[in-house]
């Protein structure tokens, strides 16, 4: 069992690993295709602060790299950091609504089985 935990830990290193170069792989392709634009906010980037130019996945599928850049956007940290939160609130709240239901109504439903035992 132990074993088998090392050799998963070891396996989701590696694929971590290969998706960080892969990473690299294709902003630095990203960045010789297109202007270093924001494509939200219109800000320009040059070398002293080209690390705050992010690449963002039109189809928010990390995998999805065509060379031609057609899955790609250049967006500064800020609107991408905006574009993502955007996605998790119109994908996520649902879940978020669900869970806080569970956890508050479920006592209260039980609450009132047990009141209605007492009476
Ligand atoms: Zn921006
Ligand atoms: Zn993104």
């Amino acid at each position: 069992m132990a074993k088998d935990a090392g050799k998963l830990d070891k396996i989701v290193l590696e694929a971590r690993r290969n998706a960080e170069k892969r990473a690299q792989g294709y902003r630095a392709q990203a960045l010789k295709l297109f202007p270093w634009v924001c494509g939200r906010c219109a800000r320009t980037f040059d070398h002293k602060n080209l690390q705050l130019l992010e690449v963002h996945h039109k189809n928010s599928n990390h995998d999805d790299n065509p060379p031609d850049g057609s899955n790609w956007e250049l967006l500064c940290t800020y609107c991408h950091e905006h574009e993502h939160s955007k996605l998790k609130d119109s994908m996520g709240r649902d879940d978020g609504r669900q869970a806080e239901e569970a956890a508050t109504h479920s006592p209260f439903a039980n609450l009132k089985d047990l009141l209605k035992k007492k009476t």
